[in-house]
């Protein structure tokens, strides 16, 4: 059978750190599906679409990697695609709290589904999309947290908000 993770997030957009989980789930699974969340309650700078082809672009030389978009509730996501678990990252405590309390609940939706954490290397602990949008909106050059991809659509994006 084949072992489908999924790896959902916003990804707004994704960075290294997101590249790291993914490259140290790879071994376990036969496929990690990135499910780019549609709704995420916070508001994004790039749209649903926009972050799902940046996923796209960003793994291209991962071919175990697939990106799908998705609303509503990651349980039933998970069961639609058959996914036999969940990646998330864990970085510095304040991670800690909320994967934990959301771990457990998607455990109570869904027994079958159990979350696996992976801690990324220690150069990406402190890293954020959040982070990232601040910093590039401001002009800083962060090639080494960003994949190429991401920096140009972010540096496009300013530029288009600043017209
Ligand atoms: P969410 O909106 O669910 O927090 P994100 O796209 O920000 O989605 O993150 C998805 C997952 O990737 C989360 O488990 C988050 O902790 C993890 N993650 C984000 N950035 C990093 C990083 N720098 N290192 C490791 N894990 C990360």
């Amino acid at each position: 059978m084949k072992r489908i993770a999924v790896y959902p997030g916003t990804f707004d957009p994704i960075t290294n750190g997101h590249i790291d989980i993914l490259r140290k789930a790879f071994d376990m699974f036969d496929e990690i599906i990135i499910g780019v969340a549609k709704v995420t309650g916070k508001k994004t700078l790039f749209n649903v679409s926009e972050r799902a082809e940046l996923c796209r672009k960003a793994t291209e030389d991962m071919p175990k990697v697939k990106v799908q978009e998705f609303d509503g509730l990651v349980v039933e996501f998970a069961k639609k695609i058959g996914a036999v678990a969940m990646v998330r990252g864990l970085r510095a405590i304040s991670d800690f709290e909320y994967e934990l309390s959301q771990a457990l609940m998607n455990k109570k939706l869904s027994n079958k589904l159990d979350t696996v954490f992976f801690v990324p290397d220690y150069k990406y602990l402190y890293l954020s999309s959040t982070m990232i949008r601040q910093v590039v909106s401001l002009g800083a050059d962060v090639k080494d947290l960003i994949p190429d991809c991401v920096e140009k659509a972010l540096i496009e994006k300013f530029s288009e908000e600043e017209k």
